[in-house]
């Protein structure tokens, strides 16, 4: 569904020129569930704004669904993030004077093709599905992390993406939490989204189907399924951590 080939991104200007991504080549398939790894500072987060089109590389070639991100105008590059992609942040960016409902359709009445009796239809059945239909007129500040970020889930599929990015969804939630969301996640996965998540945590990294592990700028390290455990991941981790600069 994506594909990154030679991927350079650099920060800075004149001399001081870093690579962020120095050359990095990946492919999501169709509805596959992956998840990145690696210190902070590796370019986990680059990667993910790069293959998502959120920034703009400096060199090399990234498609989705085959289409070359570069050769978009900005306004075809924006539509085709809010039609074909989903993002979750670590803290979901709702607006503090809207209720939970009106922040899951806010971003699908900007676009207002639809008939907003219909959008709020299609959240409300998204909000039950993932366990908050009873929060619907709930103001933001009254609900839990773990609430926000189903809500943040919501809104994120209102537009039926073929992939869900998620830097981090669950950095700032509790264990239990982090699980609940991960379990909503995987079966999303299933019903055929595309997941691409950058995690810290090992326990969740094992609940995807392919683990990437970068160090500085580069994909370094893969494991796939069937073959990890955690203990697999803490381990592989630990040599990217070793190959730091
Ligand atoms: P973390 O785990 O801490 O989120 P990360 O792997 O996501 O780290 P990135 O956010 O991708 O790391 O950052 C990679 C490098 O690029 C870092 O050294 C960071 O300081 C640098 N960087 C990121 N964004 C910018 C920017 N807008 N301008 C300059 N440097 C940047
Ligand atoms: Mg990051």
């Amino acid at each position: 569904i994506i594909s990154g080939e030679n991927i350079i991104k650099q920060y800075g200007t004149g001399g001081e020129q870093r690579k962020v991504l120095d050359g990095v080549s990946v492919d999501i398939h169709e509805g596959e569930f992956v998840s990145v790894m690696g210190p902070s500072g590796s370019g986990k987060s680059t990667l993910m704004f790069a293959l998502s089109g959120m920034d703009r590389i400096d060199e090399g070639l990234v498609t989705f669904e085959g289409k070359d991100l570069a050769s978009l105008e900005d306004d075809e590059l924006a539509d085709l993030r809010r039609t074909g992609m989903g993002f979750v942040f670590q803290q979901p960016t709702l607006m503090k004077n809207l209720n939970i409902l009106d922040n899951i359709i806010l971003p699908s009445m900007r676009g207002n093709r639809r008939k907003a009796a219909e959008i709020a239809e299609q959240a409300r059945q998204l909000m039950q599905r993932v366990g908050i239909a009873e929060l619907e007129k709930r103001d933001i500040t009254q609900a839990s992390g773990g609430q926000l970020q189903r809500a943040g889930i919501c809104r994120a599929l209102m537009s039926r993406p073929r992939i869900i990015f998620g830097d981090e969804p669950t950095g700032a939630l509790n264990l239990k939490a982090a699980q609940e969301i991960m379990e909503l996640l995987s079966d999303i996965n299933e019903e055929g989204t595309a997941v691409m998540l950058v995690t810290h945590d090992a326990v969740i990294a094992a609940k995807t189907e392919r683990i990437m592990f970068m160090c500085d700028g580069s994909i370094v390290d893969e494991l796939r399924l069937p073959r990890f455990s955690g203990q697999d991941i803490e381990e592989r981790m630990n040599r990217v951590i070793a190959k730091m600069r």
